[in-house]
């Protein structure tokens, strides 16, 4: 049994007919010359918002979007997502300009079942982000059940993901429900041995990252600029590479940890390196021990991929999140894309179950092709790298069975 409470135990408490719910979703998507650009979100809680209103509910919908300043912005109006919804959910779609109040109140008394209502932003009012409990019930007002489908915002202790559900039962719509149950599978309860791949630009942002997973992962990779840092810490010349000598120390206490958890740190054994940061740069070669002074390292070798092969061949379980070398300029995108496809095959072929996540590797892993191969991949930036972190998502919590 999920340790959260989901649509199925909404079903089994009562009949939806006519029932208003009101559900959390992600509307938050990337718009260009005022039209959605990337429907991914929408369509990810789209099922949940067509299941509902098949049963009969009227659903109403709430979302944030963009950074407005706790007031009315038209920039940053859902009048045009909400105009791009109906087509993703199959029903009439209403909106209303305001999302508490008389103005969403009137307009969920104008509902018929089996319609969808989509209310403003919410954070054109200061109670969404400040959790105010006094606009969380304002909210709470506008319907009989509260459903998260926005794991994406599950991070944030808001009013519309945390304060609401003090007032209504809450529950875990389907989108939510496959996240959970995709990252339980990669950390909370993975098969073993479970290979972690940690990529990207820098060692800071991901310090408590590193130091909760190398006490769950049997094997840690460490790709991407932030490799500079763990070599250079073991005395390796890393010439111009991107690396941060502040966190020598912390490096070296990382390393140390994983040796006291049996974490094996998998660090790249050769580079591909050269002198300049642009597309199709002159590059070559090289063993880490062996960085010219005047290059830097932008991506892992042909030897190092060899031996993430070989991990993945035996591993049962692969996370990962962040691109092993500059992926975004050829050719210095190889590694990050032999390695997403492997793992894309691996999975594909049911041998291991892949869970990836977080801004750039999405857009890696989608440059490689290996996206639709992989098990899950989250849409999630923030919350995703927080619950690698190990910390528990507040508008998660609030759905818990116990
Ligand atoms: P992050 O947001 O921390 O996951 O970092 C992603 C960024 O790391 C991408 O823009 C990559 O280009 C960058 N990156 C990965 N490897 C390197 C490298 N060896 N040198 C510089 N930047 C890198």
């Amino acid at each position: 049994m999920s340790a959260h409470k989901t649509l199925d135990d909404l079903f089994t408490a009562v009949g939806l007919n006519g029932l208003r719910i009101l559900v959390r979703a992600d509307l938050n998507v990337p718009m260009q010359d005022g039209k959605v650009s990337d429907a991914t979100r929408i369509e990810r809680v789209a099922s949940t918002l067509k299941e509902l209103a098949g049963r009969g509910a009227k659903v109403i919908v709430l979302s944030h979007f963009g950074r407005p300043k706790g007031a009315p912005d038209a920039k940053y109006s859902l009048k045009p997502v909400a105009d791009a919804l109906a087509p993703f959910v199959g029903v009439d779609v209403a909106f209303a300009s305001d999302c508490v109040g008389e103005t969403a109140a009137k307009a969920a008394d104008t509902m018929k079942p089996g319609t969808v209502l989509v209310l403003e932003n919410t954070r054109f009012h200061a109670g969404e982000e400040n959790n105010d409990p006094a606009f969380a019930g304002e909210l709470a007002k506008i319907g009989n059940i509260y459903i998260n489908d926005a794991f994406s915002c599950a991070h944030r202790a808001h009013a519309s993901t945390e304060g609401i559900t003090h007032f209504l039962p809450s529950y875990a719509g389907r989108a939510m429900e496959a996240e959970l149950s995709a990252l339980d599978a990669a950390l909370g309860n993975p098969t073993r041995p479970v290979v972690a791949i940690v990529g990207g630009a820098k060692v800071s942002t991901k310090i408590s990252l590193l130091g909760n997973l190398v006490k769950k992962v049997d094997a840690l990779v460490i790709g991407g600029g932030m490799a500079n840092t763990f070599l250079a810490a073991q005395g390796k010349k890393v010439g111009k590479s991107l690396c941060e000598p502040d966190l020598f120390d912390t490096a070296r206490h990382i390393l140390a940890n994983a040796r006291a958890a049996n974490c094996d740190v998998v660090l790249p054994t050769d580079v591909v390196v050269a002198t300049e940061f642009k597309a199709g740069a002159a590059s070559k070669t090289v063993p880490v021990d062996a960085v010219p002074d005047d290059m830097m390292i932008l991506d892992v070798g042909p030897d190092t991929i060899a031996h993430l092969a070989a991990r993945f061949e035996t591993a049962k379980t692969v996370v990962w999140n962040g691109p092993l070398g500059a992926f975004e300029v050829p050719p210095f995108d190889r590694g990050t894309v032999e390695a997403a496809r492997i793992v894309a095959m691996r999975s594909k072929q049911g041998e291991l179950v892949s869970v990836a996540g977080g801004g750039d590797t999405v857009a890696a892993l989608n440059e490689a092709g290996a996206a639709d191969d992989f098990t899950y991949v989250s849409a999630a930036g923030g919350a995703f790298l927080e619950w690698m972190e190990g910390i528990e998502l507040p508008g998660v919590a609030a759905l818990s069975r116990r």
